[in-house]
């Protein structure tokens, strides 16, 4: 007998609808659902906890007790991105303890640990955690093509993690592109290596030979799969719950599941993809079998084409595709999974927007210095020091990035009571490992995209068509004074100030499409630092009157998720600063002025 792993909750969603599904949409079918009798139901963890409070306006935690109380029977998975908990960076030892600490009383009985780069050091302190508070374990290896990992060498790594004291097994393919052999061969290996534990296969459709893969796991022995419920498959979701029932009927490997009621479920899910219409995209719903050369995660994919239309640059979506198997290839060939997705991700949008790392993130920084763990293969001296710099051997680090990283819990605790955003210990996990968004959201101030009943919302294409109608005042105005943007309120019809001066406006276009004009160098030796992309403030480096230098950093931008550098274009002193920490700017928006 082969069990299911159903994903319907988590993955399914995160894959084909951008992570947006709301807790009100999950809780009439929770029921039904329980009585399956499904191994396991993931629902919580991956993207779902930034989702909540960054898009849907709602408490992660809030969600996974809801949860616990309608699925009473069925235990719960959250996906735990070892030192990462649930977000894009390390965090010290006593945050991963206290995260697992508090989704386990909240509810979550199974844990699914893994490491982007498959280095089994991060993952000791939170396999141990979750055995120490009750949890079951399933250790994950992330599954990836390139010349260095082989079947031995995944072979060798989960008997690794059984000695480490895990439950079960997990062979992690993101991306959906696992082969029928390579399938089958992980996991007879595993089978003939004397492990003793469950293995569980966790893959995505997209490759188009997903089906074959699970048979050729299920020969080779496989415990568990991974699925979803059918309307929230498409292509780079999971393989159809229903679809492998059926197939798995009278063979030795069948899960026994009601067909009747899987189908009663399924008609539920097709009206919430209904009513989910805004956020589908073709590219999630077709198969794509070049997933093997480029091998971007479904999530990664549908995330990267909605940031690219954020960015205004979908057009470079087949350039940004071929670049991420180079940029890849420079880094060791990390699999691609949150976070290391996103630091390849970003880093070729980067590439393909300024030229081959012309423009050089955080984050990559941080990888090459070891911050998110030991990269899996050798990396070029010479990409180091592109990278890093000439000094770069001094940069990287030799231990596990989590020991170097200071204990915060308690300072962040102290920082919430003194704001009185403290109503429940999970809060500080809240805000201490999403410090910006984690704190609008505590404050109450993060908008709901949409809500339950406002669904489905209007295409984009009927908005525009609305007939242009009077402007209504106030306005923010964005302009350009001799070369510097200002920001402005237009309060009237006729005039706005800047710095002092009035300047007549007319508008003549009352539905606002006139383009936005562009900054250009001043001729009066001023220079306006315009920020590359659109994004958040997330800190700012220089006061006005300070000197700097070209190339040095001035703000720190958050897009995509990622930390960029917004760099000054020459050697000047800071005139002014036109943004605030945590403000929204778009790409052009002027940072700052140098003289
Ligand atoms: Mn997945």
């Amino acid at each position: 007998m082969v069990q299911l792993h159903d994903q319907t909750l988590r993955d399914a969603h995160q894959s084909v609808l951008a992570t947006r599904l709301r807790t009100e949409d999950m809780v009439p079918i929770c029921s039904k659902m329980d009585e399956v009798g499904f191994h396991s139901l993931e629902v919580w963890g991956g993207a779902t906890f930034d989702a909540c409070i960054r898009y849907l306006n709602e408490d992660p935690w809030e969600r996974l007790r809801t949860l616990r109380e309608h699925l009473p029977n069925t235990p719960l998975q959250m996906l735990e991105r070892a030192m990462n908990i649930v977000a894009y960076r390390n965090f010290p030892d006593e945050m991963v303890k206290k995260f697992i600490y508090y989704a386990h009383k909240n509810g979550c009985d199974n844990f699914r640990i893994f490491d982007a780069l498959n280095d089994l050091r991060n993952m000791k302190v939170p396999i141990e955690t979750a055995k120490k508070v009750g949890g079951h374990v399933q250790g994950s290896l992330c599954y990836t093509i390139s010349p260095i990992h082989t079947v031995e060498r995944y072979v060798e790594d989960f008997k690794k993690l059984e000695k480490m004291g895990c439950d079960s097994l997990c062979i992690k393919d993101m991306a959906g592109m696992i082969s029928p052999t390579r399938a089958y061969d992980i996991i007879k290996g595993c089978k003939d290596a004397s492990i003793k534990i469950p293995i569980d296969l966790h893959s995505h459709n997209t490759s188009g030979m997903t089906g074959l893969s699970y048979m050729r796991a299920c020969q080779a022995g496989v415990d568990i799969i991974d699925s979803s419920i059918s309307s929230l498959t498409g292509a780079t979701g999971q393989p159809p719950t229903e679809s492998l029932v059926a197939a798995l009927k009278d063979t030795e490997y069948d899960t026994g599941y009601d067909m009747e009621l899987l189908m009663e479920i399924r008609e539920y899910f097709n009206e919430v993809w209904k009513k989910y219409s805004h956020l589908h995209r073709e590219q999630a719903m077709r198969i794509d079998p070049s997933v093997t050369m480029h091998q971007i995660p479904g999530g990664m994919l549908s995330n990267l084409v909605s940031q690219l239309e954020k960015q205004g640059a979908v057009d470079s979506y087949e350039d940004v595709l071929k670049e991420v198997p180079r940029v890849r290839k420079d880094f060791g060939y990390p699999p691609l999974v949150t976070p290391s997705s996103q630091v390849v991700g970003v880093q070729a949008v980067m590439n393909v927007k300024f030229g081959r790392y012309k423009r050089i993130t955080n984050d990559t920084k941080q990888y090459f210095r070891g911050m998110y763990g030991k990269p899996p293969g050798e990396i070029k001296e010479k990409m180091y020091e592109k990278i890093l710099g000439p000094d770069w051997r001094d940069q990287v680090i030799e231990d596990r990035p989590a020991s170097l990283i200071e204990p915060q819990y308690q300072r962040r605790k102290e920082e919430l009571q003194d704001m009185g955003l403290l109503r429940k210990p999970e809060d500080v996990l809240t805000y201490a490992i999403y410090p910006d968004i984690g704190l609008k959201f505590l404050k109450g101030e993060v908008k709901a995209e949409f809500t339950s009943d406002q669904l489905p919302l209007k295409p984009k294409s009927e908005i525009t068509q609305v007939a242009p109608r009077a402007v209504d005042y106030p306005v923010k105005l964005k302009i350009d004074v001799d070369g510097i943007g200002h920001s402005v309120l237009m309060k009237d019809q006729d005039s706005v100030k800047v710095d002092g001066k009035t300047y007549q406006i007319s508008v003549l276009y009352p539905g606002g499409n006139q383009p936005a004009a562009k900054s250009k160098k001043s001729s009066k030796n001023k220079t306006g630092v315009n920020s590359p992309m659109l994004g958040t403030i997330l800190r700012i480096n220089v006061s006005p009157g300070e000197k700097v230098a070209e190339g040095e950093a001035i703000a720190i931008l958050e897009a995509m998720k990622m930390e960029n550098d917004i760099t000054s274009p020459r050697d000047g002193v800071v005139a002014t600063i036109n943004v605030k920490e945590g403000q929204d700017v778009e790409e052009g928006d002027v940072i700052a002025i140098l003289e």
